[in-house]
């Protein structure tokens, strides 16, 4: 069996830039993509704060570029879903839903993580046209309209609060009647006169026009069972993040479902690092999981070049400050 040199889960904006440093670093890297390549940027109608491009453009078109710069470098890509990992051994055991097993010196895990859906009727059917998951990336688009925020923590606030930047009425729909969200947020919400609330409410379906664009959604008070049409142009839905970690859980070190990296994209087994999403809930831009993408690639390269001298154990007591029994 060959063992490779690097294999990067995920092909978001990390996992593809690994693979574009780990390419030109000679690593002969394999990329399985996961199930939906490129991540949530792919289902991103339009990227214009990603440095470089000044018109702006589509989520799918930046995916494709990452990957062909991926490619260019030799980055080799598996369309395949990684189900199970074994990092108790080295090399480390990768599986897929295909059945193949792998075997690899080094990984980066850049599984990324998957925006909650509430799961009500046309709330996919209308994702892209009125339907968001990012006030950061869509709010532009709603300039002069009046939008929607579901949920109540720091994200459907700080969002809200951006969205108010263009949208002319931004109203916060929770499902209880006191928000998740940090007080200075709360605050900063409560002085806004473009933010509204509706309590105690949970928005049961999505509505479009016959061009497919959001003109409102059904709303039902959960404390007295009144249902209501609510008139919207835009439904932000910011309601948690699921990292997309199942796999490495029990095999590294993680939290709430993230994996724990160190500064320097480590995870807690050496020769393992993790870029974007999966251990950053916090910054979520494509910007940022590219920077973590490059520093994970590169501290792989170091952990190569080092094991390339010594072997696996020798590394790894050194990287975990332990000291090996004599031989
Ligand atoms: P979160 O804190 O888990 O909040 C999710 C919100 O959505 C909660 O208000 C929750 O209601 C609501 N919700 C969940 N499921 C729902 C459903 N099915 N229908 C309706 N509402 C639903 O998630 P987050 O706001 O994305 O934040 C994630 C983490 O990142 C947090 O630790 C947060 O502090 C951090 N963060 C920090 C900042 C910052 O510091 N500036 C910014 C963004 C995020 P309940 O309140 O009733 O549970």
């Amino acid at each position: 069996m060959t063992v490779e040199n690097l294999i990067i889960i995920g092909s978001g904006p990390a996992g593809f830039t690994a693979g574009i440093y780990a390419g030109r670093a000679e690593l002969n890297p394999l990329l399985i993509t996961g199930n939906e390549i490129g991540g949530q940027v792919a289902i991103t109608y339009e990227v214009e704060n990603y440095p470089g491009f000044p018109e702006g453009l589509s989520g799918p078109e930046l995916v494709e570029r990452f990957q062909k710069q991926a490619e260019r470098f030799g980055a080799r890509i598996e369309y395949d879903y990684v189900n199970a990992v074994d990092f108790t051994q080295h090399p480390f055991v990768v599986r897929t839903q295909s059945g193949k097993e792998y075997r690899a010196k080094s990984v980066i895990a850049s599984t990324g993580a998957t925006p909650r859906k509430l799961g009500i009727p046309g709330e996919d059917e209308l994702i892209g046209r009125g339907v968001s998951y990012c006030g950061t990336c869509d709010g532009f688009f709603f300039r002069g309209k009046e939008v929607v925020v579901v949920g109540g923590g720091d994200s459907a606030i700080e969002e809200g609060l951006f969205l108010t930047r263009f949208a002319t009425k931004v109203t916060v729909i929770h499902r209880r009647d006191e928000l998740r969200a940090s007080k200075i947020l709360q605050n900063r919400a409560a002085e806004n006169e473009k933010m509204a609330f509706i309590w105690d409410t949970v928005v049961t379906s999505i509505n479009g026009d016959e061009n497919g664009a959001v003109t409102s959604i059904m709303l039902e008070n959960v404390q007295t069972g009144e249902v209501s049409e609510f008139a919207t142009d835009g439904v932000f839905i910011f309601i948690g993040h699921d990292p997309n970690g199942w796999m490495f859980e029990g095999q590294l070190d993680m939290k709430d479902g993230y994996i724990v990296t160190n500064r320097r994209m480590h995870a807690s087994v050496p020769g393992v690092f993790a870029a974007g999403e999966i251990q950053d809930n916090h910054f979520r831009q494509v910007a940022s999981s590219v920077g973590q993408g490059t520093m994970a690639a590169m501290e792989a390269e170091k952990f190569l070049a080092e094991l390339e001298d010594t072997d696996y154990e020798v590394v790894k007591a050194e990287a975990l400050g332990l000291e090996l029994a004599p031989a």
